[in-house]
C-alpha cells in the first residue's frame, strides 16, 4: 500500500462512484483530501463525515469557479480530475447545449484545472485524469460527444506532461472500461452488450479504479508520464 501521509489530495467530482472510490482510499492512506460536488449535498456531506475529508461545492462546468477553488487549494500533491459525464442518444437529435455542457465539464475542466493546480504544485506532484476506454474506440452509436471528450484527455495528457515534466510533475490518464456506478450499474440493461466485449465479463469496482490512481499518485510512479493507463477488464483487448 502506498502511503499519503500529510500529502494535499484535490479530487474533482468526488461525491460518488469512482471519484468517492478515491476519495476514501487516499483518506484510508493518510492524505488530506478535498474533494468537489456539484449535485448531490447529501451524498458529499455523508462521504466527507465518514472519511474525515472535506466537500466543497463546485461545478466543474462554471471555469472561473473552478480556477479559483483549484488556487484556493493551495499547493496539491496530487490532483484528481474525476467529474465527468456522458450523453447517449442520436447525434442528430442531441441539444448542443448538452454538447457544450458536456464538453465545458469533461474537457474544459480538466485542462484549466491541470494547469491552475500546477502553479503552486511542489516538483514531484501528480495530475492525474479519469479519461475512458471509449478514449481509444468507440464500439456503439450514440456516445460521440463522449468520446470526443475522453480523446481529447489523451492530448492533455501528453501535452502537458511536456510542460510539467521539467518539474517531476507527471500528467497522466487512467481510461476505465465499464465500472458499477450510478452512471454504468452493473445491472443496467447494457450490460449484457458490455460484457459481450470483454475478458473478464463483469463490470469493475470503483475501488479497482482507485487503487490504480493511487499508484500514480505514489512514488514508484515517478518516471510514468504523458500515458494512457487502461482499466477495463480486456475491453480492449
Ligand atoms: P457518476 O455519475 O457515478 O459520478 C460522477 C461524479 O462526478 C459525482 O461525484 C458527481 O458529483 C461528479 N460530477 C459530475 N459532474 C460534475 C460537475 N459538473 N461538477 C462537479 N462534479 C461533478 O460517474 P462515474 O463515477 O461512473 O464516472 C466518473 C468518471 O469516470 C467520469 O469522468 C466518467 O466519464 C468516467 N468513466 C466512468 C465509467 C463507468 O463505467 N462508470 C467508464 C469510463 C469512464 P455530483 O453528483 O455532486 O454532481
Amino acid at each position: 500500500m502506498t502511503s499519503f501521509h500529510q500529502k494535499s489530495v484535490l479530487v474533482l467530482g468526488g461525491s460518488r462512484g469512482i471519484g468517492a472510490a478515491i476519495v476514501r482510499r487516499f483518506a484510508a492512506d493518510g492524505a488530506r483530501v478535498t474533494f468537489t460536488y456539484a449535485s448531490s449535498p447529501a451524498a458529499a456531506a455523508q462521504l466527507a463525515s465518514e472519511t474525515g475529508t472535506t466537500s466543497v461545492a463546485t461545478d466543474s462546468a462554471d471555469r472561473d469557479a473552478l480556477i479559483a477553488r483549484v488556487r484556493e487549494s493551495g499547493p496539491l500533491d496530487v490532483l484528481v480530475v474525476n467529474a465527468g459525464f456522458a450523453l447517449h442518444g442520436d447525434a442528430l437529435d442531441i441539444n448542443p447545449d448538452d454538447v457544450d455542457r458536456l464538453l465545458q465539464v469533461n474537457v474544459h475542466a480538466p485542462y484549466h484545472a491541470a494547469v491552475e493546480a500546477a502553479r503552486q504544485m511542489p516538483d514531484g506532484g501528480r495530475i492525474i485524469v479519469i479519461g475512458s476506454v471509449n478514449g481509444d474506440r468507440m464500439p456503439m452509436p450514440g456516445m460521440a460527444a463522449y468520446a470526443v471528450s475522453k480523446s481529447a484527455m489523451q492530448g492533455l495528457a501528453r501535452g502537458l506532461a511536456r510542460d510539467f515534466g521539467p518539474r517531476g510533475i507527471t500528467v497522466n490518464v487512467v481510461q476505465p472500461g465499464p465500472i458499477d456506478t450510478d452512471a454504468n450499474p452493473a445491472d443496467g440493461p447494457m450490460k449484457d452488450v458490455m460484457h459481450g466485449f470483454m475478458a473478464i465479463r463483469r463490470h469493475g469496482r470503483p475501488e479497482e479504479v482507485a487503487g490504480m490512481v493511487a499508484w500514480l499518485a505514489g512514488p514508484e510512479a515517478s518516471f510514468v508520464t504523458g500515458a494512457m493507463h487502461t482499466i477495463d477488464g480486456g475491453a480492449g483487448a
